[in-house]
């Protein structure tokens, strides 16, 4: 794994995920996951920190569905949003797709998937979304 000088910031992480990368930072020092990535370890207060790529697949904890969007998502409304447990019990919140809510079960299997397709730029965090399996 190369260090490499990007900085361990929101804004890297979506560009990351505009690359279809899901990347997390991680401690050198303790070994502690950082998603969504933060400049410094929050276990140890190390800034010894390396980039890692995830696997993003796991299993849906919860889930809220959104009739009221924003104003950017208005026209996605009603869509769902969920917390996702990937692998080492790392949450990732996002948008699910490709299923109906009515066919949105906690504890269903998820896998993260890109989306080339919208041209919002940053900060917007459509860019990624969970899929059924
Ligand atoms: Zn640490």
């Amino acid at each position: 794994m190369s260090e490499q000088p990007i900085p361990f910031t929101i804004a890297s992480f979506y560009k990351f995920v505009s690359e279809n990368k899901l990347m997390a930072a991680k401690c050198s020092e303790c070994g502690t996951v950082l998603l969504p990535p933060k400049p410094m370890c929050t276990n140890c207060l190390s800034t010894n920190l390396k980039w890692i790529e995830l696997e993003g697949a796991g299993k849906l904890l919860s889930y809220t569905v959104i009739h009221i969007a924003p104003e950017q998502f208005q026209s996605m409304a009603p869509y769902t949003v969920g917390i996702v447990e990937l692998k080492k019990g790392l949450r990732l919140p996002g948008m699910i797709r490709n299923v109906n809510p009515e066919e949105i079960k906690i504890g269903m299997n998820l896998k993260i998937d890109f989306d080339s397709s919208t041209s919002s730029q940053w900060p917007a965090w459509t860019r990624y979304f969970f899929k059924p399996l």
